[in-house]
């Protein structure tokens, strides 16, 4: 078990933790946002974003500190808490970003820890390597080692009560992110960013994303706070979240906005686009989209980054509470809706049922199928695997109609897309409560198929007929030939 961190409450991936942070002696909810400060220019000041945002949390880079006189001077009189002047608790960035951008950067992973120390970091993160996606093997494998190395290094250092953080590298190669997983796991560090995943999130490359924050999370123990580092859109968060995701860091609020950008959980929009503003807070109450336009720059800036903020924050509430009502697979079906590459994102998501059913827990409020995804949830796979240990008669009926009246056979089940077999007496609880359409569709009904292939597969002597509502032929073909099949729809 991690001192650190405490999980209070889980859905699929999902979950509500609690990171104790005990240099900064506050414990930060997650999953949290930390709004990026950027040392030389606050758009929106810490104290702000404490007060009028809720941040529990926020990070900013230690290197931009270390590199420029008048900041380290002051960071070193005064402390990070006093120069930003924020109640919260503060990670800061060692530079590895930099070093993935310009290629070199001037600290050792000791000096720069050391300063992070000295200046009165919370959360304090190594020089590790971020290998950029879809580079040759090799060079994963090398820089990976490099960055294993460091952490090592980084486990030596003497840093007191200050949290550190564990990096999880490996590019594109689920094998080597779960390597570096399972590496970073072995270590006494704290908090474990998945890294070098901006590039993938600027491609939309969603569906990549998750297969390397689902293989990070096979390598790390279950109760590992994880950190998605550089995301800061809260179109993904909820996706994110499901796979397992505890932290996120937001520049993106501050970038957009002097950009004109104008962040919504459904994606991107140009402020001059806009007739009308979509949310309700503060900024877009008090201003039609004309007014915020006719700002001067740096106001209209601030503005724009504020409601850029709200939204996030606001995303990441709505995540918690679905979290607590145990439906946060909706939200992200929600979110997929919004673009080609998050639906991808999700049905990657679904690949991963199966470690994702590990976490889900087993009884929630209600299950609802909103789209043909909804076949693949790790509540249909829990239940699949639940179908090979109940106990079969030697004559049994599954059907989509009423029980019959006689008896020709021992017992008689339920069938219900996109479950499959059931005996009755499980019919109140979930997840087969589900609220399903009643128009239903192809992907429920071959779910429904293969839960009947699974029942048989383990019962071979049993005698099993199966009475649907005329399944199409597709479907039937997943069924074994030894069932014999009863069209009701034809009677
Ligand atoms: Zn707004």
């Amino acid at each position: 078990m991690r001192e650190c961190f405490e999980i209070r409450d889980t859905d699929a991936g999902g979950r509500i933790g609690e990171l104790s942070v005990p240099r900064a002696d506050v414990t930060v909810e997650t999953p949290a946002l930390l709004p990026v400060i950027n040392p030389n220019l606050d758009t929106i000041s810490p104290r702000r974003l404490a007060d009028e945002f809720g941040a529990e949390i926020l990070i900013t880079n230690s290197y931009i500190i270390h590199g420029d006189d008048d900041l380290r001077e002051r960071a070193l009189a005064d402390g990070l808490h006093d120069m930003l002047d924020f109640p919260g608790a503060i990670m800061t960035d060692s530079g590895s970003f930099q070093l993935s951008e310009y290629g070199e950067i001037s600290v050792t992973t000791e000096e720069i820890l050391a300063f992070q120390h000295e200046i009165g970091s919370d959360i304090a993160t190594p020089v590790d390597i971020p290998t950029p996606p879809d580079v040759p093997r090799e060079q994963a494998e090398r820089e990976l080692e490099t960055t294993q190395e460091r952490l090592e290094i980084a486990e030596d250092v003497d840093t007191g009560e200050m949290l550190v953080s564990a990096p999880v590298q490996g590019s594109t190669y689920p094998d080597l992110r779960e390597r570096a997983g399972r590496h970073a796991e072995g270590t006494d560090l704290d908090v474990f960013p998945v890294g070098a995943v901006v590039p993938l999130m600027n491609d939309y490359r969603y569906d990549d994303m998750i297969d390397a924050v689902a293989a990070a999370k096979r390598g790390l123990g279950a109760d590992a706070p994880v950190h998605l580092f550089g995301a800061g859109h809260p179109m993904m968060f909820a996706l994110a979240v499901a796979m397992g995701c505890d932290l996120f860091d937001s520049a993106a609020y501050a970038l957009y906005a002097r950009d004109d950008r104008y962040l919504t959980v459904r994606g991107t929009r140009a402020l001059e686009d806009i007739d009308y503003f979509p949310c309700s807070c503060a900024v877009c109450t008090d201003h039609s989209p004309d007014e915020l336009r006719a700002l001067p720059d740096d106001e209209r800036e601030s503005e724009l980054a504020a409601h850029n903020l709200h939204v996030t924050f606001a995303e990441i509430r709505r995540i918690k509470q679905a979290i607590r009502a145990g439906n946060l697979i909706e939200l992200v079906e929600q979110r997929a809706r919004a673009h080609p590459t998050m639906l991808d994102g999700y049905r990657t998501l679904l690949d991963h049922a199966a470690q994702l059913e590990r976490s889900d827990p087993v009884s929630k409020g209600s299950f609802f199928y909103t789209s043909h995804e909804s076949a693949r949830r790790p509540e249909v796979v829990r239940h699949h695997e639940r179908l090979e240990r109940l106990s079969v008669p030697d004559s049994l009926l599954l059907t989509e109609g009423d029980a019959p009246r006689g008896d020709e056979y021992d017992e008689s089940w339920r069938v219900e897309p996109p479950f499959g077999p059931f005996p009755r007496a499980l019919s109140k609880s979930y997840p087969l409560t589900a609220e399903v359409p009643d128009r239903t569709d192809r992907a429920a009904l071959a779910a429904a198929a293969d839960g009947v292939a699974r029942l048989v597969n383990v019962n071979p002597n049993a005698e099993i007929t199966l009475a649907h509502d005329g399944w199409p032929a597709a479907v039937l073909e997943r069924v074994p030939d030894d069932v014999a099949l009863v069209d009701l729809t034809a009677a």
